[in-house]
């Protein structure tokens, strides 16, 4: 059971999800990286099925689809490091940059220590 998230945020995220759908692990990671941010970690995007990927035209591979992902809302620079510093102090070795959000997992089954970004 996580500490810092609710049901309600998991149902709020796009595509809605449940926390059941999440590995345990991951949301005790979650929690490590909000409890070292120390700021409010709001999720954009948690649990995505591989049909709901593959409709939007992905290829349903997605740590999100193995629910051990988390996309986090973030606007600032200064929030930016906080969240990847957090991160990376709790072990996360799998992050992304987008514009609005950073991207969270901790798949073993992807590539690790690496840091990609979403710019078009
Ligand atoms: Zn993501």
């Amino acid at each position: 059971m996580a500490k810092y998230f609710k049901e309600a945020e998991f149902r709020k995220c796009v595509p809605a999800c449940r926390m059941a759908d999440m590995r345990p692990r991951f949301l005790d990671k979650l929690d490590e990286i909000r409890e070292r941010a120390g700021i409010p970690l709001v999720l954009n995007s948690a649990f995505r099925s591989v049909s709901y990927e593959k409709s939007k035209g992905r290829s349903g591979t997605s740590a999100h689809c193995l629910g051990c992902a988390a996309d986090i809302r973030c606007n600032t620079s200064a929030n930016r490091f906080r969240i990847v510093k957090a991160a990376i102090a709790a072990g996360i070795s799998r992050i992304g940059i987008g514009k609005t959000y950073i991207h969270l997992d901790n798949s073993v089954s992807h590539p690790q220590q690496v840091i990609w970004d979403y710019y078009e």
